[in-house]
């Protein structure tokens, strides 16, 4: 039987079949034939830490008809293949003078698949990647393919941009691009009471920024990322090889390699990563946004209202300290702006966002737990790809247009071809 497993390992499945459509006639086929009672679930490049892509049925994998990408430069809209790459999307936009506005910290994901989720980078003038869509086509469950917009089929559209997979099969995302820009980055280590203390003139005076408050400890280190014109100012390739590759990768994976194994050494290795130094460069937006992950690690995120992070990360630094945990991860947080897609996590709301990590074999679960507790009384909703123990009774209740999307999805697929555990528990169905 074929197997197909996450990017963390947290998740591994033998489904009965694993198909790779060639053409969008192909998939529409794979939809409408099969079985009844099978379930059908594409998934994307695997970034989910949860089992929200996939099935023990027939296993769809991004199609190889997947190809270029077109722009529309007067109204800057690109139509991009649902199971493209970022790191690809952010090539052939840049190559046309376009960009995305904004993006996540990573470029590994599928567009199909960063917008199902809710993924987001960080900015309070900018929404999270679902925010950017402007229409997509749709593999429906009787195989039928839709074009979605605000002006066709536009409650599927207004609805379907965060979906969790359950609404059919995205076969492209329009998406609103920009012309290419530079960010100035500043990153430096700061005092945490510092940073809380300015924390909301912060994000609400800079374009990007983030911390990452490094447990048993007060520092925090910090990314400040300004839009600007200004000429580039590259970081050398060894200097990115050393600060990116090397130590965020190699030397930070030592650390948590060494912290697992004596976990009692943890709050003194965590003294070492406030060290690295203050590093300022203007670069090409996506170079900057995004980084390479080479470390294996389980996590956590939720939203919260904005105003209420710096009451959530008091809580949450005081808990750590006072329980018996070992945390090797920093705690990240960023923001991202309100925007109208009902299943967002940013719906309606300027977001602050909170996430926590386990290295790779360590137990998660206890923390993760801790810091759920925190952040579900303070309106917190978890990201749908990263791991969480909410289920559709206390979700529900979170998301003003919930009963209509299910509704909608009922109408799309009333035999629930494009379900899985994952989103019956969260959505309730
Ligand atoms: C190292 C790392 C860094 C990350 N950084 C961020 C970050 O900065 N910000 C953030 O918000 N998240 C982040 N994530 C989470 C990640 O962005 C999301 O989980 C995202 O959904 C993963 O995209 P994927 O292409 O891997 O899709 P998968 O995880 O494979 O699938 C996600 C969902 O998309 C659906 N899907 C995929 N393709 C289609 C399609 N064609 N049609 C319909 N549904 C489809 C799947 O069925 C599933 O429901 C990170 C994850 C990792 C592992």
């Amino acid at each position: 039987m074929p197997t197909w497993r996450n990017w963390a390992g947290s998740v591994r499945v033998h489904p009965e079949r694993i198909v790779t459509p060639t053409s969008i006639e192909h998939l529409q086929e794979v939809v409408r034939l099969a079985p009844e009672g099978q379930r059908v679930r594409m998934v994307g490049s695997g970034h989910s830490f949860t089992p929200i892509a996939v099935t023990h049925d027939t296993l769809l994998r991004p199609g190889t008809f997947d190809e270029g990408i077109g722009i529309d430069g007067h109204s800057g809209i690109a139509r991009i293949p649902a199971g493209m790459v970022l790191s690809d999307v952010n090539e052939h936009l840049a190559t046309a003078g376009f960009a995305l506005t904004n993006m996540g910290d990573i470029t590994a994901q599928t567009m199909a698949g960063s917008i199902s989720t809710s993924t987001h980078g960080t900015g309070l003038r900018y929404t999270g990647l679902a925010g950017q869509v402007a229409g997509f086509g749709l593999v429906t469950a009787d195989g039928t393919h839709i074009t979605c917009s605000a002006t066709e089929n536009a409650d599927v559209f207004r609805l379907g941009r965060v979906a969790l997979g359950a609404f059919g099969i995205l076969t492209y995302v329009d998406m609103k691009v920009v012309p290419t820009f530079q960010l100035r980055a500043v990153e430096e280590p700061r005092r945490l009471d510092d940073v809380l203390g300015h924390f909301d003139t912060t994000v609400t005076s800079v374009d990007h920024f983030e911390f990452y408050w490094i447990p048993h400890t007060r520092w925090a280190l910090t990314k400040t990322n300004q839009r600007t014109q200004d000429p580039p100012e590259p970081r050398s390739r060894a200097s990115v090889w050393w600060n990116k590759t090397i130590m965020e990768n190699y030397a930070f994976g030592a650390v948590c390699a060494t912290g697992r194994a004596f976990p009692s050494l943890i709050p003194r290795l965590a003294t070492a990563l406030p060290s690295t130094g203050r590093h300022e460069f203007v670069e090409e937006s996506h170079r900057v946004f995004a980084t390479r992950r080479l470390v294996k690690f389980h996590e956590m995120e939720y939203s919260i209202p904005r105003e209420r992070l710096v009451e959530a990360m008091t809580r949450i630094v005081d808990e750590v300290e006072r329980s018996d945990l070992r945390i090797s991860f920093p705690v990240e947080v960023r923001v991202a702006g309100a925007d109208d897609v009902p299943l967002s996590t940013s719906y309606g709301r300027e977001s602050a966002y909170i996430a926590v990590h386990m290295y790779k074999g360590m137990v998660y679960e206890p923390y993760f737990r801790m810091i759920e507790r925190i952040l579900l009384p303070l309106e917190g909703r978890p990201h749908w790809g990263k791991i969480h123990f909410q289920s559709a009774e206390t979700l529900q209740s979170r998301y003003e247009h919930f009963d209509a999307f299910r509704a909608m999805r009922r109408q799309l697929d009333p035999s629930g071809k494009f379900l899985n555990q994952y989103v019956e528990r969260v959505l309730g169905c």
